[in-house]
């Protein structure tokens, strides 16, 4: 099975409390495509500007990820920049440059339209509800979005919303859609408008996925040091996603496990700046974290014994 991700791929500039770069290689289809390629052939579509230092997508290529679908476009390069500060939870965009995205139409190869699985990642949600028109009954279509999108283009994002399996957000994302403070409520309002899944992603403090009968929860892995937080959200849909697709079986189960391994892929993202960390990974550093969250939660229950 593949994935074909269409999402930004972005010139980023990010500070964090212990260092700076400049010019990384960013973007949310940048981020999962990388962590996703770990489990599955990755198909990425997105546009970069005529400044964008293409040769360096060679890293990608070299995982078997598909980049014909990244087109080279006359113009600037999508750019974000971001800072955390100690609260590594949350990132305070300085700037987002659309650049060549804003005029940006995604034409979705013949060859990638029966790809069974499809990832939205975060983008304009018109250029999103776009690649859907394209596509041809994928098995599962799966989103992500942010706040620069909730506030910019809410009524796309609720029309795209009613087409779409499973909703990854944040907690403080999922608060700003929905209007509602608590997330058990949050999800239920979204799941009343399309997705039949939800994840929403809690930094540090781990993710909870909610389903029509249940609610599951996987914590974060306790990193001693988190270096840059950049890409951690994309990194979890790409192990979750390309984990899904691996096995190509969408129960129970597999969600709950895909849920770990997002968590697992997420948690190497953030150990170097832009991709770096994900593309040093092996299989084995990704089963040996996975068995660490096993131990993470692992207890032998002892009910307590009568007065
Ligand atoms: P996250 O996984 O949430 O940390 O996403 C980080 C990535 O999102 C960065 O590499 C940015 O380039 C990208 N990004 C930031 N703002 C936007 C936006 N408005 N639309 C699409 N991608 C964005």
């Amino acid at each position: 099975m593949s994935v074909l991700v269409v999402g930004s791929v972005a010139l980023d500039s990010v500070e964090t409390p212990f260092g700076k770069a400049d010019d990384t290689l960013g973007g949310s289809g940048t981020f999962f495509a990388a962590s996703a390629s770990d489990f599955t052939s990755v198909r990425l579509v997105g546009v970069v500007g005529s400044d964008y230092p293409f040769d360096r997508l060679q890293a990608l290529t070299k995982r078997g990820i598909d980049i014909s679908g990244v087109e080279r476009a006359d113009g600037e390069s999508f750019r974000w920049r971001g800072r955390y500060r100690h609260d590594l939870n949350s990132a305070e965009t300085l700037e987002t440059r659309l650049g060549v995205f804003s005029h940006f139409r995604p034409k979705i190869p013949a060859q990638f339209r029966q790809t069974p699985y499809v990832f939205l990642a975060n983008i304009d949600p018109r250029l999103q509800l776009d690649v859907l028109q394209q596509v041809e009954k994928p098995k599962l279509v799966a989103c992500d979005t942010m706040n620069f999108w909730i506030e910019s283009r809410r009524s796309d994002l609720l029309q795209l919303l009613k087409h779409v399996d499973i909703l990854l957000l944040n907690d403080a994302e999922a608060r700003q859609l929905t209007e509602k403070s608590n997330l058990v409520k949050a999800a239920r309002w979204i799941m009343e408008r399309g997705p039949r899944h939800v994840v929403i992603k809690k930094g540090e403090h781990g993710a909870f996925m909610f389903t029509p009968d249940a609610i599951f929860f996987a914590p974060a892995y306790p990193l001693e040091d988190v270096f840059d937080p950049t890409g951690a959200g994309d990194s979890f849909a790409g192990g979750f996603i390309g984990y899904l697709s691996q096995k190509g079986t969408i129960d129970e189960a597999h969600l709950r496990r895909a849920v770990v391994y997002g968590s697992t892929m997420g948690s190497f993202a953030v150990e170097k700046f832009s991709i770096d960390r994900l593309l040093e990974i092996e299989r084995r550093d990704i089963a040996k974290r996975l068995d660490a969250f096993g131990r993470l939660v692992a207890f032998e229950s002892d009910p307590p014994e009568n007065a």
